[in-house]
């Protein structure tokens, strides 16, 4: 028996959806609680461009030198094309030489989750989005100082939002900046 007055709390079916999650907003330089992003694959197919899709949820790596954003210098935040989570600041982005946009931080820890990637011939570092779970790229140990980090990203998997203003950035940038 539920009690008279008493909240149902609706609980998914599916494991982890709505599960909260601590997320980096670059904007407002704070740290919001926020509920994890999860579709079908059907969903996702739906509402994203045919570049987004193949790369962020089918762990796609588009061709070196063809994405948009590897010769990029525009300012702004690189958020995730599937779910708008501030992932890189350009302030962190380098040349990296290779094709593909790269960076030596992400903006927040918390913003990207980082596992092992065994599927090709070396074993690498996947990045993906901590709230959608979306393919980002690779990261490496062979970047600059001062993380000594390379986030390989692919260019399908981000979505510069401009900013005429300056960004935000978090107080972990700002300490390399210096
Ligand atoms: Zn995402």
């Amino acid at each position: 028996m539920i009690p008279a007055g008493a909240k149902i709390i609706s609980v998914s079916s599916v494991p982890g959806k709505g599960d909260p999650i601590q997320i980096f907003n670059a904007r407002t330089d704070h740290t919001e609680d926020v509920v994890r992003v999860m579709k079908s694959d059907e969903e996702w197919r739906a509402i994203l461009l045919p570049e987004h899709y193949a790369v962020a949820r089918k762990k796609g790596t588009e061709y070196a030198f063809t994405g948009k954003y590897h010769a990029c210098k525009e300012s702004g935040i690189y958020t995730c094309a599937c779910c708008g989570t501030d992932l890189f600041d350009s302030q962190t982005k380098f040349d990296s030489g290779t094709g593909w946009p790269s960076f030596f931080a992400p903006v927040s820890d918390l913003n990207i989750t980082i596992e092992p990637d065994l599927t090709g011939e070396m074993a690498r570092n996947e990045v993906l989005c901590a709230r959608c779970g979306a393919h980002l790229g690779h990261v490496f140990d062979d970047g600059p100082a001062p993380t000594g980090k390379r986030y390989c990203m692919n260019s399908g998997a981000l979505y510069l939002q401009k900013k005429s203003s300056p960004v935000r950035i978090s107080p972990k940038i700002q300490s390399f900046r210096k």
